[in-house]
C-alpha cells in the first residue's frame, strides 16, 4: 500500500460568513415512503457554500398562518432574532447544491411528530422556507485508505453525498439503520462500497440493530481510516464507545454526532471526550 502524506489527512475547519436566505420550493420528490427530497431555489443561493458533507444548515419554518418564515438578521456577533423571539428552526444537511441552477436539495426523514417532519409531509411547489448557514465546515479529506460511514435515516443525506464525493477505488463501508427495507436507497459512488442495512426492531431499544451490525463489521487492520457517524444520541454514544474502546479506533479518526435525541426536540451534539 502506498503511504499517504499525513498532511493530506488533516481534518480542518473552514468558516463561512453567516447568511440567512429565503428559498422557494421548486420540486418535491419522495425517494422512499420515509425520505422526502425537496429542491429549493432562489437568487439568495448565488453565494451559498457547502464545503463538506458534514455541513448543516438551520432550516426556518413559517409560523402557523404565515406563508414566509421570519428570518434572523446576520450580525457579526451572531444571529439577531426579531423581538428576541427565536423562530422555529431545525438542522439539516445540504444534500446537493448547484450554484448555476440556484438549486439546493434537502432530504427530510419522516417521523411521527415535529415541525420539520410535518412541514416536509405537506411540502408543495412555491412554498417558502428560510435557511441559515452553513457557518462552518469540517472538511474530512477523501484520501484515507478506508472510510466507514454509520448512520440512521437522518444521516442518509450526508452519507449519500459523501459516497458521491469519494474518489474511484476508495474502500468504503456504510452501516445504516432504517425502519424496514422500504427505506433503503441506492447510492451513486465510484468507491468500492460495502453496505450493511439493518432494521429497527421496535420492541428492542432503538439502535440495538445498528450497534450489533457495527460490532460484526470487519475493520481493516492496515492503512489509514476515518469513521463518520450520526444519528440518535444514545445510539451514537454507544457506537462511538464501542469503536474507541473495544475496537481501538483513534479518537482523532472518528467524527460522531447526535442528530436527534429520543424524546427531545432540535438536538445537535458533537460527541467527544
Ligand atoms: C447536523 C445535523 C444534520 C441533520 N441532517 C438531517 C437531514 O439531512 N435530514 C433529516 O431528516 N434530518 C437531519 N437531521 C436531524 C433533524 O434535525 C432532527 O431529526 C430534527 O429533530 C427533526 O425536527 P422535527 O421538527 O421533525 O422534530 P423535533 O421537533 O425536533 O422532535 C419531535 C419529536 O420527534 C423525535 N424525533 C426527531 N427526529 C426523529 C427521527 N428522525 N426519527 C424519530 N423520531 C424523531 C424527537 O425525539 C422528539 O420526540 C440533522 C441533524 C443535525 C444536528
Amino acid at each position: 500500500m502506498q503511504s499517504i502524506n499525513p498532511a493530506d489527512l488533516a481534518v480542518h475547519r473552514v468558516r463561512h460568513p453567516l447568511k440567512f436566505r429565503l428559498l422557494q420550493v421548486k420540486q418535491v420528490h419522495a425517494l422512499t415512503p420515509h425520505l422526502i427530497r425537496v429542491t429549493f431555489t432562489g437568487e439568495d443561493l448565488h453565494d451559498f457554500v457547502s464545503a463538506s458533507f458534514d455541513d448543516h444548515i438551520k432550516v426556518f419554518f413559517p409560523e402557523p398562518g404565515a406563508d414566509k418564515p421570519v428570518l434572523p438578521q446576520a450580525d457579526p456577533e451572531g444571529p439577531v432574532f426579531p423581538e428576541g423571539k427565536r423562530p422555529t428552526a431545525r438542522d439539516f444537511t445540504p444534500r446537493r447544491f448547484d450554484r448555476d441552477a440556484r438549486e439546493l436539495d434537502i432530504e427530510f426523514a419522516m417521523h411521527e411528530a415535529g415541525p420539520a417532519a410535518s412541514w416536509a409531509a405537506q411540502a408543495k411547489v412555491g412554498q417558502y422556507l428560510g435557511v441559515g448557514g452553513p457557518r462552518g465546515s469540517l472538511v474530512i479529506p477523501t484520501g484515507f485508505d478506508w472510510h466507514l460511514l454509520i448512520g440512521d435515516d437522518t444521516a442518509l443525506p450526508a452519507i449519500a453525498r459523501r459516497l458521491e464525493e469519494l474518489p474511484a477505488g476508495t474502500r468504503a463501508a456504510a452501516v445504516i439503520e432504517v425502519g424496514d427495507p422500504s427505506a433503503k436507497i441506492e447510492f451513486t459512488t465510484q468507491a468500492e462500497l460495502h453496505v450493511v442495512w439493518c432494521y429497527r426492531n421496535e420492541s428492542d431499544c432503538r439502535g440495538e440493530a445498528m450497534l450489533q451490525a457495527v460490532r460484526d463489521l470487519y475493520l481493516p487492520e492496515d492503512g489509514e481510516g476515518y469513521v463518520w457517524a450520526a444519528g440518535e444520541s444514545a445510539t451514537m454514544r454507544a457506537v462511538r464507545y464501542h469503536l474507541c474502546t473495544e475496537r481501538g479506533v483513534d479518537k482523532t479518526r472518528i467524527r460522531a454526532a447526535s442528530y436527534w435525541k429520543q424524546g427531545a426536540q432540535a438536538v445537535h451534539e458533537n460527541l467527544d471526550d
